[in-house]
């Protein structure tokens, strides 16, 4: 049943009131924390202001001029879900406040969604970065390897992963330089130095991690939710021919850190509980520390897009989260297992998530099979990689019995090489 409420919801939109995102919006100079209805953005540092959340526990003073969400995730899941539940009675059309009070709301507390600017939504303490999609990591392993032994021998014991960079991860809208740095292109036998050749996206999503622990502390798999407070939409913008030169033996390095883009809207774990899904059959088991029961995948649609310069977006690729074999939970438990400790507002991301089919793909490493075949855009144009000018749009959005919960999008445009 969905809620109906008093400020207007277009048909389709991602942010119905049974989604209520957070997100830190800049207008006029000041700096807030949002949520998001249809086209609308409440501010709710102007909500609390008014009077409007008065609960035991609701202490907003401070947290909704902060310029990132860390102090409000750091409330907890009880105030969490209480304020989401608070905000759904206040834009209710059931539970409306007196029309004093509406308009009071509507000329302190809300803006048109294009009037903000919207901002990144969370300080990210440390990232990591896993490789949990099955297709994906037999696509590459498959392309680099043995087409024939194209997973590790670890894959299906363990979520692969590596520590990534925080510093450069940014919000949707924001324009990356290509970067520069060495390859050792095929046949040569010196290392050459320039931009890169071969720029691509990884479609991901990432969860923002919700409360900490200590060192040595580990975070159990059935319990690992507790410590999750919402999820991203995630581009890993990643160059190939510098990573298939430095990566051995220790992973990817600045094939990744010259940037990653997140959309600005946090989506709860609780919007998303309608869409819960069963990830695929694990065999072989595994080991009793990664095991979880229930339904602890999520059936997102995830879609990229490419757009160049001033011409039309084109459609890539289209995904789905709930392809990926190592969950959010087990991912969070195997992370922690050896007592490294986690921090409110640490960035999980998912690794690259392809689907089975080849237009479900979430790479140009793989839609293009490593450059040997080209994708056609609408408007006549090749693309085997990424190129300057490009802007690469990523949008996701869960659906089901006329209920959608999105994420808008999270946008990047790719600026010449600045080297
Ligand atoms: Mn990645």
């Amino acid at each position: 049943m969905m809620i109906k409420s008093w400020v207007s919801i277009p048909e389709e939109s991602d942010f119905p009131i049974e989604n209520l995102p957070y997100g830190i919006a800049r207008a006029g100079g000041n700096t807030f924390a949002v949520t998001r209805i249809g086209d609308t953005v409440a501010d709710l540092s102007k909500l609390y202001a008014l009077g409007l959340f008065s609960e035991p526990g609701f202490d907003f003073e401070d947290v909704f001029t902060q310029p990132v969400l860390n102090d409000f995730i750091s409330m907890g899941q009880d105030v969490h879900r209480k304020l989401r539940k608070r905000l759904q009675e206040i834009f209710s059309t059931e539970h409306a406040p007196d029309n004093n009070l509406k308009r009071m709301i509507e000329s302190i507390a809300l803006k048109p969604a294009g009037e903000v600017e919207m901002l990144m939504p969370v300080k990210v303490t440390d990232y990591t970065d896993f490789y949990s999609s099955i297709e994906h990591a037999t696509n590459v392993g498959r392309m680099f390897r043995d087409p024939a032994n194209a997973l590790l021998p670890n894959w299906k014991h363990l979520p692969v992963g590596y520590h990534g960079r925080a510093s450069s991860i940014v919000v949707s809208g924001a324009g990356i330089h290509r970067p520069v740095g060495q390859a050792m292109p095929a046949g040569a036998e010196t290392p050459v130095f320039g931009p890169s050749k071969m720029l691509d996206f990884e479609l991901e999503m990432a969860f923002v991690v919700g409360r900490g622990t200590e060192l040595g502390e580990s975070v159990k798999a059935k319990e690992a939710e507790n410590y999750i407070f919402g999820f991203l939409l995630f581009n890993d913008l990643s160059a190939r021919d510098i990573q298939s030169w430095e990566y051995v033996p220790l992973g990817p390095f600045l094939s990744k850190n010259f940037g990653s883009v997140v959309s600005p809207w946090i989506v709860t774990l609780d919007a998303l509980e309608p869409f819960r899904v069963a990830g695929p059959v694990q065999d072989p088991e595994v080991l009793p520390y990664l095991q979880t029961e229930g339904l602890r995948n999520f059936d997102i649609n995830l879609e990229v897009f490419i757009q160049p310069g001033e011409g039309r977006e084109s459609l890539v690729c289209r995904s789905n989260f709930r392809h990926m074999y190592w969950n959010i939970c087990q991912q969070l438990a195997h992370h922690t297992v050896n007592g490294c400790n986690i921090t409110t507002g640490d960035l999980y991301a998912s690794g690259t998530i392809s689907g089975p089919e080849p237009g479900s793909y979430g790479s140009m490493l793989e839609l293009t099979w490593r450059g040997t075949k080209s994708l056609k855009l609408a408007d006549g144009e090749e693309r085997k990689f990424i190129d300057d000018g490009d802007a690469v749009i990523m949008r996701g959005y869960a659906a089901k019995n006329g209920l959608r919960i999105g994420f808008g999008e999270c946008r990047v445009n790719i600026l010449p090489a600045k080297f």
